[in-house]
Formats: C-alpha cells, structure tokens, sequence
C-alpha cells in the first residue's frame, strides 16, 4: 500500500504562499504542467498548449485592427542592444547572460577536473556578449535608428522572456512569452496606441471569463535610485496593468497584461526620429500570455472541454 504523506504548511508559509502552492499542486497534478526541477520552469502538455495556442490567437485578433508589421526575435539579444535599453540600471537582478566555453585543451581538462571533483565549472565559461531578452519589445528599437514614416509604425512582437525570477508561483516564471503590440511614433500617436487599445484588451480578457481590473502599475525598479524611478512612473501614470484576482478577493490580484508608454526613453536612446523631426515616442500593450492560460485553469478548472461556453466561444476552443 502506498502512503501519501500528508502536505503540511509551515506557519511561516502565508495564507498568499499556501494559495500559490496549491494551484501550482493542482496544475501539476492535472497533468498541465510539468516541474523540470528548477523554480519558475515548466514543461508543458498538450492541455496547457492548447489553450495558450487559443489565448494566443484571439489576442492576435482582438489587435487586428492594427494592422501591425510582424516580427519575431530570438530568445537573446545582442549585448550591444541590451546595453542601449538601460535594463541593467533599473533591473539588475532580473537580467541574465549568456556565457561560453572559449578555452583551449588545458582549459578544457581544468574544467573537467574541476567538474570530476564535484566542483562547479561554469567559472571556465566567458561571457558570450549575448543576453537572455527580458521584454520581447527590445530588440525592435535598434532596428528603427533614424526617421520613421508619418502616422509611425506599428508591429506585431511575440517572444520569449526571461526573468531571474526563481518563484513557486505559478503565476511567476522564469522564461514565459508576451504577444506585445508597439508603436513607435510622436509623443501623441503614442499616448494614443497605449490609452486606445486598453478597452479592447479588457474586454478581451473579460470574454475569457476572468474578472479584470485596469491598474496603475508600480514597476521594482532596483535600489535607491528605483525609488525614484518608480514613483515617477506612477506620479506621470506612464504604466497599467491588467490585473486579475488568481488568488481570491484576499490577495493582491495578478498583472496578466500590461499597457505601457516609455516617453521617448527608447527614441533618445536608438536615435529614432518621428517624422515631425522630434525624437520618437513609443508605447507597448503586452499579453502575458502564460499568466493568461494558468488564470483561466485557475478560474474555470484544469479541464477546457467543461468551460463555460461563452469561454470556450470567446477562446474558438
Ligand atoms: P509583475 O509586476 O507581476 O512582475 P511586470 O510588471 O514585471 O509584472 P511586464 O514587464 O509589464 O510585467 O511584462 C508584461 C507582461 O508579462 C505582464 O503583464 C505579465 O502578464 C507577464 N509577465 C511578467 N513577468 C512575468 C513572469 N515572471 N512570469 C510570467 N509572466 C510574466
Ligand atoms: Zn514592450
Ligand atoms: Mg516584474
């Protein structure tokens, strides 16, 4: 006979933390997910693609109107590039980089003998001057340098993401993708793409069945000069979220989606010129669409057959 230990919840372990867990257990067991030994990375069955692959598409038609030029990126990005967004100033800890092997046969057998040892050996590793893509909008702007047509451009940007963000929230990953929808434009064209595309996207995400809220979001900018950086954010409201309640009316709700407006942050910083002669604006309205999918097995069950079917209509499922 099999025994299952029962699951004890330290004390220490918050009422947020408990819910988190037993979501993550549910997800795991369901066989929605699969835990590959590293917090925040999943593997993911055919149930979770499915309905990510519906999320996907009805958020691609909820923007058709945009008309928007598609591109897709590699899940890193030149250092060069990274280096002109300025991450690292503000979210140092998130970041991560890539790194290689670039010894020669001595180098080689220390590494080996180091690992023979049982020692760590990525010391024998260089950096590779690539970085892992933390935001799937950054690596357009270096493509942009100079004028932009009138009325600007918009595109199409999915990708890959990866934070440092260890976590046992589901909800929280490591490598997860946004489907971003971003112009690049003046500083009205803009405000416009940021503020005009909120409505559209609620009412997306509220066709889905989950219960949304538009919030001014208070980005983790690092350190003391982050203090800064975040009240301003929030003081010039250049940032909402879409915020769900995963976690019940208790906890504080989830961003699953965001609309952003950078200022000419990363005009100035690519040398982008609207075609008034003025240094770009640019603004990015984000699908996180891994939050997306796990919300909606949050609220209606690990099973889509059994949805609403005003759910599964709004997802084609
Ligand atoms: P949070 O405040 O929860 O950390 P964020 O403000 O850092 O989110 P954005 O930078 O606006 O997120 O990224 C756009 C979208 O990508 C978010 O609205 C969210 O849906 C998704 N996202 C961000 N971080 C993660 C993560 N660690 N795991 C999964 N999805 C994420
Ligand atoms: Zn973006
Ligand atoms: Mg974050």
């Amino acid at each position: 006979m099999t025994v299952t230990e029962p699951t004890t919840v330290p004390d220490t372990v918050t009422a947020l933390d408990a819910a988190r867990a037993d979501l993550r257990a549910r997800l795991l067991r369901d066989g929605v997910l699969v835990d590959i030994g590293s917090p925040g990375l999943y593997g993911r069955t055919g149930v979770f693609e499915r309905v990510y692959g519906a999320v996907d598409a009805a958020a691609v038609r909820s923007q058709a109107d945009l008309d928007a030029e598609v591109l897709r990126f590699p899940p890193v990005e030149p250092l060069a590039a990274f280096e002109r967004t300025d991450y690292i100033a503000s979210f140092p800890d998130l970041a991560a980089a890539v790194s290689g092997f670039a010894g020669d046969n001595r180098d080689h057998r220390a590494l080996l003998a180091a690992r023979e040892r049982g020692e760590r050996w990525e010391s024998f590793l260089e950096p590779a001057d690539l970085m892992l893509t933390p935001a799937v909008c950054h690596p357009l702007y270096g493509l942009l340098s100079g004028d932009l047509p009138v009325g600007g451009r918009t595109f199409d940007v999915l990708g890959d993401s990866f934070r440092r963000e260890p976590s046992l929230d589901p909800m929280r990953l490591q490598a997860f993708h946004m489907h971003e929808f971003v112009h690049v434009g003046t500083a009205a064209s803009a405000r416009a793409h940021r503020d005009g595309r909120i409505a559209s996207i609620r009412d997306t995400l509220e066709s889905f069945g989950l219960e949304i809220d538009v919030v001014p979001a208070n980005d983790p900018f690092f350190g003391r000069v982050g203090q800064v950086l975040a009240r301003s954010q929030v003081e010039q409201s250049l940032k909402y979220e879409f915020v769900t309640p995963v976690y019940g009316p208790d906890h504080p709700a989830t961003a699953i989606g965001s609309a952003n407006l950078h200022e000419d942050h990363f005009g100035s910083a690519f040398a982008i010129r609207s075609a008034d002669g003025e240094v770009a604006h640019s603004a990015c309205v984000a699908f996180g669409l891994e939050r997306v999918t796990i919300a909606l097995f949050a609220a209606h069950g690990t099973d889509p057959d059994r949805w609403p079917a005003g759910v599964r209509a709004a997802l084609a499922l």
